[in-house]
């Protein structure tokens, strides 16, 4: 390796001087809570899913999962399936409603929810399935569906990885039952913080939107119009989850950046793919990674153990991650059964840096730092 050395981070927002003029621009309105940015927001992301599924922002994506759970009127004893490998936000929105969060183990090749396993785990109580587009990949949706009508199951999609991505020649987000998204600073794309739900539930949209702003009746309606509720009912419990002027006019700009974002990522995955083919101590899931917009990039470590791996990769400088701990093995959310696949992966997923300003130089002194002897 000749001694070089490079600091490669595992992840990071990609943000310019568009986006510091269009967050100049909100501060000079000096109105920074939700309005008119928001508004054209979400017509922008409507517009660009190409969906005529109703488009509500929010201000994290576990926020977004959070209201898709509450306003479906779930509650104490209630029962979500999950798979296990998640970001713990999946199974927090879940169980912020009273909801159990049913984890299931995941697919060997792709990480995604095993619907058999899923299956044997529906009881009476079951009232919907959250399936997680993991590494940005949502190969096997339409099983998703098909088990949900079958067993009359909501489908909340967990898409925080997925923005972008192609489903059925469609973007992710076009169709299903509720689909959410985030928009936090190392997604797809980034409106500093942010979450997204999408769904075709019209009455269902209704209760959101109101949720988001404390359960205020049309209080986005007002606010849409500059105006506000001085006199209001309130029906159900909301929450402060609005996503503000400020957020949104940084989501605008980055929306406008995606397709060249989107190519980025994808040439990245295939550099990493090439360089590492043959590789004795990785081997990569089975995605097809140009159809979505990989979020992240994870190895199975096949041979050794993945610390030694990333310690190794850490002392040359290059950053990497574990996505993701089985959630559970957590205290809150412990099972009596295990599930092999989820504890497997838990512990041999390596991910590597994959964010849009990686340069090829950066790429190929990660892939070189792989041929060691140990
Ligand atoms: C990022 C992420 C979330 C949470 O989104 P935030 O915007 O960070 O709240 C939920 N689920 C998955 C799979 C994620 O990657």
């Amino acid at each position: 390796m000749n001694g070089e050395f490079r600091s490669v981070r595992l992840s990071k927002c990609s943000v310019g001087i568009e986006e510091k003029e269009a967050v100049c621009r909100v501060l000079d309105n000096e109105y920074l809570g939700m309005g008119r940015e928001v508004q054209l927001f979400e017509q922008e992301l409507k517009e660009y899913l190409a969906t005529d599924l109703e488009v509500i922002c929010v201000n994290t994506g576990t926020a977004a999962l959070h209201l898709a759970v509450a306003c479906l009127d779930l509650k104490e004893g209630d029962e979500v399936l999950v798979p296990s490998i998640t970001y713990v936000a999946s199974f927090q929105a879940i169980s912020a409603t009273g909801a159990k969060p049913v984890a299931c183990d995941v697919d060997d090749e792709t990480v995604f929810i095993d619907l058999k396993d899923a299956e044997k785990r529906i009881t009476a109580k079951t009232k919907a399935i959250m399936p997680v587009h993991y590494g940005s990949s949502a190969s096997r949706i339409n099983e998703v569906y098909q088990l949900a009508t079958k067993y009359n199951l909501r489908v909340i999609e967990d898409a925080a990885q997925s923005f972008g991505g192609n489903r059925d020649g469609a973007k992710v987000g076009a169709v299903g039952d509720i689909i959410c998204f985030s928009l936090d600073g190392i997604k797809n794309i980034t409106s500093g913080e942010g979450g997204v739900i999408v769904t075709g539930d019209a009455a269902l949209a209704q209760r959101i939107r109101d949720a988001r702003l404390l359960g205020v009746e049309k209080d986005t309606e007002k606010r849409y119009q500059g105006a506000r509720s001085w006199v209001f009912d309130v029906k159900y419990q909301g929450f402060r989850y609005h996503m503000s002027d400020l957020m949104a006019a940084i989501g605008r700009v980055q929306l406008k950046k995606i397709s060249v974002f989107a190519e980025k990522r994808k040439h990245i995955v295939q550099s990493y793919l090439e360089g590492l083919k043959g590789n004795p101590l990785v081997s990569p899931l089975a995605m097809d990674f140009q159809s979505i917009v990989p979020h992240l990039f994870a190895l199975k470590v096949t041979s050794g153990s993945r610390e030694t791996l990333a310690d190794h990769l850490g002392k040359r400088g290059v950053a990497t991650g574990a996505h993701y701990f089985p959630n559970h093995l957590l205290s809150l959310f412990k099972t009596e059964y295990s599930l092999p696949t989820a504890e497997r992966l838990g512990a041999s997923l390596l991910t590597l840096p994959l964010h849009v300003d990686l340069t090829d130089d950066d790429v190929q002194y990660v892939i070189s730092c792989f041929s060691y002897h140990r």
